[in-house]
This record gives structure tokens, sequence and C-alpha cells, in this order.
């Protein structure tokens, strides 16, 4: 499956900005979800797994991605979720909501047991609880993940300088680097603190040009100001088009800061991805109102 790239007008400039549309591939898998999924499921499927374990918080893109492709490709799927009291509020909660929609059945576990979640006496309750699965780490990001995260560029895209994308796990950029050329420059977003990623990043890619702008997290993962969202707000009107506020948000506004001051070779030609994770914005404006602040639009 491959995705448009949609021209972005910048206004007195002489960079070209191309923004690859993966959100639109699937309204729940979105964007680089499917990508991390599409080999996974076919590893589950050629092991004659029935069930598909994963685990993940409130919001999370990657559990509802697991919920929507378990009911499609016909697997039974377990969440394991992080907070307890997430239990007696799933209705308030659209992501689990939707995931419950799809069939999933959530294991809701302690922030501490979470913080354990890859201890083998962990591993050993889910089964003896739930049988045998095929398990997705948290984020998904594994060897197959990253194989379908190598087909996010096609050929036509090696004539961009710079591949930039946000950066949760580090899945998505490494596929990306696998599959660029040498001549181009990968810029990978950090949606959180912490200087762990480059290692994580490391262990999955050979190719040395990429780097990671570490300045556009706002304040840690899932941490937004009133600055991003009306930045948010702001390109939907100029461009009709939506970002999430958790990762796609926050690395198109590094890209406007960046062409702002300068940062780009003069001419450059840029392509962004679009990882998706539209559903999210619901979830995000629940606890913006909660706090009386600026809340993303939704347009639908
Ligand atoms: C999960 C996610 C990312 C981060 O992907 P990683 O492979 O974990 O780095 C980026 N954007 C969106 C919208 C996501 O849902």
């Amino acid at each position: 499956m491959e995705s448009i790239n949609q021209k972005i007008e910048i206004k007195n400039s002489d960079i070209t900005l191309y923004l690859k549309r993966e959100d639109l591939l699937h309204p729940y898998l979105s964007g680089n979800k499917y990508r991390k999924l599409k080999y996974n499921l076919v590893q589950a499927k050629a092991q004659n797994k029935t069930t598909l374990l994963t685990f993940g918080g409130a919001f999370s893109n990657h559990i509802l991605a697991v919920a929507a492709s378990g009911k499609e490709m016909g697997f039974q799927t377990i969440g394991v979720i992080r907070g307890e009291e997430l239990r007696d509020i799933i209705a308030e909660n659209p992501t689990l909501q939707k995931a419950q929609d799809f069939g999933m059945v959530f294991e809701f576990v302690s922030r501490a047991a979470y913080r354990d979640k890859n201890r083998a006496d962990f591993n050993k309750m889910l089964e003896d609880k739930y049988g045998d699965f095929y398990l997705l780490p948290e984020g998904g990001t594994n060897d197959l993940a990253i194989k379908g995260c190598e087909e996010i560029l096609t050929q036509a895209d090696e004539s961009f300088d710079y591949i930039c994308c946000a950066v949760g796990t580090g899945g998505t950029i490494s596929g990306i680097i696998n599959c660029s050329k040498s001549s181009q420059q990968v810029l990978g977003f950090p949606a959180l603190k912490g200087d762990f990623l480059k290692e994580d990043i490391c262990k999955f890619v050979q190719n040395p040009n990429w780097e990671l702008v570490t300045d556009y997290h706002f304040g840690g993962y899932a941490k937004v100001t009133p600055e991003l969202v009306c930045f948010i707000n702001d390109f939907y009107q100029k461009h009709q088009i939506s970002l999430d506020p958790i990762y796609t948000g926050k690395m198109v506004y590094g890209i406007f800061d960046l062409i702002e001051k300068g940062w780009f070779s003069k001419g450059a030609k840029i392509l962004l991805i679009h990882t998706g994770g539209l559903q999210g914005i619901a979830g995000m404006n629940m606890l913006l109102k909660q706090k009386n602040q600026i809340e993303i639009q939704t347009y639908d």
C-alpha cells in the first residue's frame, strides 16, 4: 500500500515541503501502526496463533490498532492496560471504548505491575489466564515491525533531501533509515524526553545518515502546551490537515521552527511522514477540558 505525498505551501521560502499521508491508510489502524503490525499478523497466522496480546496506556494508538486488526483478521485480542482505575471508566475513554467494541478484552494492571510487564512471572500469569498468545511488545516495535516500516518510502521519494518523522519507541524511524538513500538525511523528532532512544535505534539500523532533533518534545510524552495546540489548529485552518498532538503535531511544529531559523540548506526538499494517531485527539481534548486549556479543533 502506498500513500500520497501532499504538497504543503510555505510562504517566502525556497524550501519544498511534502507530507506523506500515512494517516489516510486506515481510520483505526492508522499510519505507522498498520506498517508495524503487517508482518507480525502474517507471522501470527503462520504460527497458528488465535490470540494477540499487547500492552499500552489509556489512549494508546497501538492498543486500538491491535484491536481493529484483530477484528479484521479474526484474532482474539487482549490489551494489558496501564492503570487499574480505568477498569470502571471504559465508557468515558474513547480509545478503550472503541477497542472494546472491536472485541478487545482488557487486563488492567497497576503502574508498578505494568513496569514489570516483561518479567517471566508476569508473562506466566498472562499465559495461565489467557492461554497461548502472540505477543506484541508495547508500541509494537520488533524486527517484523521494522520490516513493515521499510515499505513507507517509495522509489519516487528518492528525490527528497530530508525525510522527517516523529519518534516514540524508534521502530518507525528505523525502518525509514534502512530504506533511505545515503544522499538523504533522516531526522527524527522524539515525542518524549530521554537519551535511550539513540541506542535503541542503533540496534536496528546500520546507515549513519540520521539524527534526532530533541528540542520539540514539549515537556515529555503526551504533554502538550497551548502553543502546540494553537499551532495544530492554525495548521488545519491553512492546510485542511489534522495533526495529532502527541507525535506528528510536535514534529511538524519543529520543522516549521527549523525552517524559520534557516536550519535547512537552501532549496532543500523535505518529506514529512504523517504517522496518523488522530484517534487520540478525543482523549487529549478530554484532558485539556478538565484543565480548562485550549482544545484541539475537530472537523467531521
Ligand atoms: C506510535 C506512533 C509513533 C511512534 O512510532 P515508533 O515506531 O514507536 O517510534 C509516531 N506517530 C504516531 C501517530 C504513532 O501512533
